[in-house]
């Protein structure tokens, strides 16, 4: 099997949030232009539209989650094709594709890709050193090694 485990320096990066959190994303997006100006942008239906709208950034957009951008994102993890994920999801609603999301974080967790789940946590990782570098994540088939 084809060894996808190479994070390379410029990153491909999943942008996704859940209605309540699109503004959240969308003013973490516009404070972080710069950096992620550098790396290949990707997302889900409207989160991407939106952030389109509001910023030049070029984006390619899946379907809208609901419709089966969640899954589209996590087969894209699946062939490499994705090695960072923004994903803000919210904690106070409740989703009609909720088994979608629930399977898109495994994967990520699977895949052992950087994941930034709230502001903070997106803050750290696009601080990290590694963001400048290239890094090795684990291949699900090395197990606990
Ligand atoms: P959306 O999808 O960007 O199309 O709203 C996000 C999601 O709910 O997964």
């Amino acid at each position: 099997m084809r060894k996808l485990n190479d994070i390379k320096k410029q990153k491909n990066i999943a942008l996704i949030a859940h209605d309540g959190k699109k503004v959240q994303l969308l003013n973490w997006v516009k404070k972080n232009k710069e950096i992620l100006s550098k790396h290949f942008l990707c997302g889900t239906g409207t989160t991407v539209r939106m952030i389109v709208e509001e910023t030049s950034l070029p984006i390619m957009a899946f379907e809208s989650g609901p419709l089966g951008g969640d899954q589209q994102i996590g087969a894209s993890i699946v062939e490499g094709k994705i090695d960072f994920m923004i994903f803000f999801w919210d904690p106070l609603s409740s989703q009609p594709h909720d088994p979608d999301v629930k399977a898109l974080l495994r994967i990520a967790v699977l895949y052992d890709i950087p994941v930034a789940t709230n502001v903070s946590t997106a803050d750290f990782l696009l601080n990290s050193n590694y963001m400048d570098t290239e890094y090795i994540r684990k291949n699900p088939e090395d197990g606990s090694v």
